[in-house]
């Protein structure tokens, strides 16, 4: 038996068709204002992607492209005007920055209820402490795609591998919030495969390509892999599972590509609307 493939892909198509029948419902035109600074080509690709989906569900984007001359404190005026301007709801700015710019500086200037990456610390307490929270889009998008497959996680062992703050930190925070018993797994991990083996959910995002092979996943474990790697030879993208082994294995697995990469623009679109509802924080005392 192969495991059931979870495409990400498809189910995208579905609800990016369901998001934009939501905005057409909303009384409003959601507006989603992306920066980006400096040339390099992936993040010019995920920002001409991100502009393309924003327009297939009828969100608005203003794309502002800057040369990577520029200041920090210009870059903070441009984030302070879509502040304050109250027709744009959602603020994303394209990382990595170049190297004079401050990430940490520029994510705490994008204003909380703006922040559709869900990078604010914030954002990041509240998704710690279960509160509602814009929750950052590839965990979000893990997690939808496990919900949707019908993978059970409450009282279940998860192994994240890796513990950004992008992926690994709020996957395993957001495993934990539905009940699941959770390991990170890390660069200094003795004996990976003694706890991946373990896992009924294995979320592999340690971007080394074809890492977790067969002998690191249990028999009939949900395998999520976020890793995208280019072959160098080929020039092809590919994850950090080997697929045609763990897919003898496992009982769900993800491709790569089209598995997590196109649920993560997903999910944008999903925060964006949230955004542009304005009912986030209503829970806040
Ligand atoms: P980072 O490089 O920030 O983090 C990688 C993590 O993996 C670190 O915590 C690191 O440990 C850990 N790690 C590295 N090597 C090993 C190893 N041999 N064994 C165990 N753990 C290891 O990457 P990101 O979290 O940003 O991204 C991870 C992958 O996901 C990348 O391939 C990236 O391209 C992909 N990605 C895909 C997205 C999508 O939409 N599909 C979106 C975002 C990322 P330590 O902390 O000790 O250094």
């Amino acid at each position: 038996m192969t495991a059931k493939i979870i495409s990400g892909k498809e189910l995208s198509k579905q609800l990016r068709g369901e998001l934009a029948d939501e905005v057409r419902e909303l009384k409003m035109v959601p507006s989603l204002a992306v920066i980006l600074v400096g040339d390099d080509p992936a993040s010019h690709s995920y920002v001409r992607g991100k502009e393309k989906a924003c327009k297939a569900a009828g969100i608005d984007s203003i794309v502002k492209r800057h040369p990577s001359s520029l200041r920090e404190d210009e870059l903070m005026a441009e984030i302070d005007a879509f502040n304050e301007d109250s027709s744009v709801h959602g603020i994303l700015v394209q990382l990595p920055l170049p190297e004079h710019i401050s990430e940490n500086a520029v994510i705490e200037r994008i204003a909380v209820n703006k922040d559709v990456d869900g990078f604010h610390p914030v954002n990041v307490g509240r998704l710690m402490t279960g509160k509602k929270a814009f929750t950052p889009c590839t965990p979000l998008g893990i997690m939808k795609m496990l919900e949707i497959s019908g993978v059970e996680l409450r009282g279940k062992r998860a192994v994240v591998v890796g513990r950004s703050q992008l992926v690994g930190r709020p996957v395993g925070q957001l495993l934990l919030n539905e009940d699941a018993t959770v390991t990170y797994c890390h660069s200094k991990t003795k004996d990976l495969a003694s706890h991946t083996s373990q896992a009924d959910i294995l979320i592999a995002a340690a971007g080394r390509a074809g890492m977790i092979g067969e002998t690191h996943v249990k028999e009939g474990a949900a395998v999520i892999d976020v890793g995208v790697n280019r072959v160098e030879s080929t020039g092809k993208l590919t994850g950090d599972v080997q697929f045609e082994e763990v897919n003898e294995k496992a009982g769900w697995i993800t491709p790569v590509p089209g598995g997590v990469g196109p649920m993560t623009i997903t999910m944008l679109l999903h925060n964006t609307v949230e955004a542009a509802r304005g009912t986030m924080f209503d829970d806040e005392s």
